[in-house]
């Protein structure tokens, strides 16, 4: 039974009394009075559940600061040493798995089930694989040395997820990192700072500014950066590239998608459904690589289109702490207009609307629109929402030019019984991941990232731990000698 405990909800409501009069940020090992605040929302009940401070310029030098003071011994720990902390990381994100999983559930809105089964476990791992890089770094990456300080925006869908793909490569690597969580769900990086504290971390290796997009820009910009890494939205991702051009800093970008979900007619269609129950109904749709466009084999269209709306009207969409509700709530109601806004265009355009059930309040129902012309709004724009489009299609040609036809290229997912297909069609999709008979299936040991304006460098595996190092040829008598 992993639904919440009653006690697990009065814990976290408890540590957000204790903190009424607002969460500062966490700057050299500790945390700051609150300075100017804003309202966090919990948006399935639609309260404010804390205040968290606005980082101001000043805010961002000092954590770049205490970055900078802290990395030079950091960086000569040895792999093994700083290893330890990664695991102490890792075993204190497992002890307070119910807490992280309940917060996370309550700030962003998202089904328990998936933040206590998959967010979490996920952070857990990511520092546990990255523990293992720090033990061997030396050794693999020979000729390297870390950037020095990071700087790091994160979004709101995945927020203590996407802070652990972020922080674990690049502790790992001897950086140091100044971390700015998205507006709408900063409270678990507040208790991720909480529990660097714990675990002894030396003080400035990771600093956690919070506020919005001000106080990005002024982390991205800051000269004492030198490597951004950012996960969001394309159009930021673009403005930040050309903030940063010719600054020499390092850049990873992590961008939107607008993912194909392709099923031949000889695929298992129960599977493809439950599979698509997976792509974009995960996480209320508000997943960068969710498979957003169905793309279905004619001869089979019709009886998977069927399938599909009888599943669809099982699916329940209600309050995210029970452990029985599928689809939880949108992550604030700007989101939410955003959603029925380019619904409502698609409508205009013609398409039929078929819709599950949601609740009054900030949730949208599961989502299926057909009759969607390739052109048409909800084929090419992110919705980041509930909502999946079918087109249909007679060749697999046909298929591969409906799925390369987006600017993203972030993931693809391929379902047939027949492996040489999927292979053949794997290597013609323009996509940085791409799924066979699966979709969503994240490993810290796989790079993740993205063709086109989906993204620039990968995160996981070696390339990820690549992306927080830098190449330095070694010079001198004897350096090209076998050693
Ligand atoms: P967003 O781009 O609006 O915000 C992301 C973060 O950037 C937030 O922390 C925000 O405060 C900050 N920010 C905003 N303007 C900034 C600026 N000018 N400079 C620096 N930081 C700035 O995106 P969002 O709405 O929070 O997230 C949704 C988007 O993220 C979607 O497009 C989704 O596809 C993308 N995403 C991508 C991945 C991936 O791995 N490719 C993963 C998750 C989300």
């Amino acid at each position: 039974d992993y639904g919440p405990a009653p006690e697990d909800s009065t814990i976290v409501r408890d540590w957000l009394a204790r903190h009424e009069e607002g969460f500062g940020h966490f700057i050299g090992g500790a945390f700051t009075a609150p300075g100017e605040t804003f309202e966090v929302q919990d948006p399935a009940k639609g309260e404010t559940i804390a205040r968290v401070s606005q980082g101001t310029a000043s805010d961002v030098d000092a954590a770049v600061a205490a970055a900078r003071k802290a990395q030079p011994a950091w960086a000569k720990l040895s792999g093994h040493e700083r290893a330890r902390h990664l695991y102490a990381i890792a075993r204190h994100v497992q002890q307070h798995a119910r807490f992280l999983a309940v917060l996370e559930t309550i700030d962003n809105g998202k089904p328990i089930r998936e933040s206590r089964d998959i967010d979490v476990p996920l952070v857990a791992r990511h520092f546990y694989h990255h523990a293992g890089w720090a033990e061997i770094a030396g050794d693999e990456f020979g000729g390297t040395e870390p950037y020095g300080v990071c700087g790091q925006v994160i979004p709101w869908n995945f927020p203590l997820l996407m802070l652990a793909w972020k922080i674990a490569p690049a502790l790992a690597a001897g950086n140091t990192v100044v971390l700015k969580p998205a507006e709408y769900t900063p409270l678990t990086a507040i208790a991720f700072a909480e529990i660097c504290a714990e675990v002894g971390l030396p003080e400035g290796v990771v600093n956690i500014v919070t506020g919005d997009g001000e106080t990005g820009a002024a982390i991205v910009g800051h000269e004492g950066i030198d490597k951004v890494a950012f996960t969001g939205s394309t159009e930021v991702g673009k403005t930040i590239r050309r903030q940063i051009a010719g600054s020499g800093k390092g850049l990873t970008l992590e961008l939107g998608g607008k993912s194909p979900f392709i099923v031949f007619a000889d695929a298992d269609l129960d599977a493809a459904v439950e599979g698509v129950v997976d792509a974009i109904w995960f996480n209320q749709g508000q997943v960068c690589c969710a498979g957003a466009r169905i793309l279905v084999a004619e001869a089979v269209a019709g009886r998977f289109e069927t399938l599909l709306r009888a599943r669809m009207e099982t699916l329940r969409t209600g309050d995210p702490l029970d452990k029985s509700t599928d689809v939880g709530a949108i992550v604030h109601p700007v989101q939410l207009a955003r959603i029925r806004e380019l619904v409502g265009q698609g409508k205009a355009e013609g398409v039929t609307l078929h819709q599950g059930h949601a609740p009054e309040g900030c949730f949208y129902p599961p989502t299926l629109a057909t009759g969607v012309e390739p052109a048409s709004v909800l084929s090419t724009e992110e919705i980041f929402g509930p909502v999946v489009t079918l087109t249909t299609f007679r060749t697999p040609a046909d298929g591969i030019a409906l799925a390369n036809n987006t600017r993203y290229g972030l993931a693809a997912s391929i379902w047939s019984e027949n492996v040489n297909l999927c292979l053949d069609i794997a290597a013609q999709v323009k996509a940085g991941v791409v799924w066979i008979n699966c979709t969503n299936v994240f490993d810290a040991g796989a790079g993740f990232g993205g063709y086109r304006e989906s993204g620039f460098g990968r995160e996981g595996g070696s390339e990820g731990m690549m992306a927080y190092l830098r190449h330095k040829t070694p010079d001198g008598p004897g350096a090209d000698l076998p050693k």
